[in-house]
This record gives structure tokens, sequence and C-alpha cells, in this order.
């Protein structure tokens, strides 16, 4: 089973991602999180992807794609994968059903979260992640029990860098409208997305939100 999350920064991807990887025993992919842990570790791969990260540009499909292709060569066993922050333009998505194609995969679902955009620049500025294991919160809409502390590993929460800078954000919207929001048709085409528009229950009552996908799915 092969998933791909799709919607605007800030509308729980993240947090639908990797409640159905835990229900479903399934792998989560996340872009966003590779990069961030190879800034962190430092890496070539980091500091090359920090250059666009840290303006909000994308990062070049080439070194974004051969990551995606070598992360999923090595999840080739698993039997769920769902894809969180990749593809985000038409370029990617056609090289993953390429990618796809020739391992004899496509993918199964997507699952479209959609968010009015006024509640799109307050989501991304209340947005806390643990520095330890990743884990997102929301100061008003999903807050960790203890503030600053997450309530899985009792790492601390922090800010991410391009959800504090004002150009970083604007560039990230225009780019999720210009370029990723198209892939809504793209995939609509084929017939296999499924839209989720009331966003406010994701961070209320994500656990059953994501039991309703799954019985989409199967
Ligand atoms: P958000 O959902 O808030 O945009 P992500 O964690 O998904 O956050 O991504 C953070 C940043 O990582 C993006 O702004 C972009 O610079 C880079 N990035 C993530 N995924 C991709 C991708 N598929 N292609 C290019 N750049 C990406
Ligand atoms: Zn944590």
């Amino acid at each position: 089973m092969i998933i791909i999350m799709l919607g605007a920064q800030g509308t729980g991807k993240g947090t639908v991602a990797g409640i159905l990887s835990k229900q479903n025993n399934w792998i989560q992919v996340s872009t966003g999180d590779i990069f961030r842990e190879n800034i962190s570790n430092g890496t070539e791969l980091g500091i090359e992807a920090n250059k666009y990260i840290s303006k909000g540009a994308l990062v070049p499909d080439e070194i974004t794609i051969s990551m995606v292709e070598k992360r999923l060569e090595e999840l080739k066993n698993e039997k769920g994968i769902i894809l969180d922050g990749f593809p985000r333009n038409l370029e990617q998505a056609k090289k993953l059903d390429e990618i796809l194609a020739n391992k004899g995969e496509k993918i199964d679902w997507v699952i479209n979260l959609e968010t009015p955009r006024e509640e799109i620049i307050e989501r991304m500025l209340n947005r806390r992640v643990c520095s330890k294991c990743k884990a997102t919160y929301n100061l008003k809409l999903h807050p960790s029990k203890v503030p600053g502390i997450c309530d899985e590993c009792g790492g601390e929460l922090v800010t991410r860098a391009d959800d504090s800078d004002a150009d970083a954000i604007k560039n990230r919207l225009e780019i999720y409208d210009t370029q990723t929001k198209p892939l809504v048709d793209f995939y609509k085409e084929k017939g296999i997305v499924i839209v989720e528009e009331i966003s406010e229950r994701i961070n209320r009552f994500a656990d059953d939100a994501c039991k309703d996908f799954m019985q989409k799915i199967k």
C-alpha cells in the first residue's frame, strides 16, 4: 500500500501520516523530516538542502527525488508506506510514477487535507515540534500537556526556523499554490484522491478521522 499525503503547510499532514503509520504498521517517509535530520547532523545533503529550506524554497528535484528513490529501495519489503511532503510538484509526481512502475508498484491513495488560507499562517506560527522524536504540536489546537515538553518522549519543543521567518512562510505558500496544489487534479484524474475538508477535526479527533480514512481505503 502506497499513500500520499497532500495539503498545505500546517494542515496536519504529518500528524495524520504518523497516526496511520502507527495504526497500520506502515512506514512514514517525510522528506521535510529527512532534510531536517540531515541538517542537524551537518551532512553534505543537509548543508545543501538548508540553502533552500531556510528561504522557504523547494530543494532541487534532482536532490529530492534521488533521496526518496533511495529510501523507497530500502523500504521495498514494507507492506505500507506513507509519503508525507513528497511529491511537491508535477516533475516529482511524474518521476515517482516512473520509479514505482519500474518496481511494478503504484500509488494506491492520495489523502488531500484542505484548510482555509487564513488558518494556514496561524497554524504555521503556532506549530511546535519535538526536538527529539519530531512529534508535532499546535499551541492552540493541539498543545502538549506540559508547555514546551513533548507528551511522547519528554523532549524539548521548538519552533522550526522556517516557521518563524515571514519571508520563508510567504514563499512556501506561494510554492504550494503554484506547484503543489495542481497535484490534486493530477491525482484526481487517476481517481485515487480522498478529500478531508474539516481539518479542525484532524487536530481534535485525529484518531477517529484516521479510522474513517481506513474505511474508505479498505
Ligand atoms: P511544510 O509542510 O511546513 O512545508 P516540510 O517539513 O514538509 O514542511 O518541508 C520543509 C521544507 O523542506 C520545505 O519548505 C522544502 O524546502 C523542503 N522540502 C520538503 N519536501 C520537499 C520536496 N518534496 N521537494 C523539495 N523540497 C522539499
Ligand atoms: Zn518527542
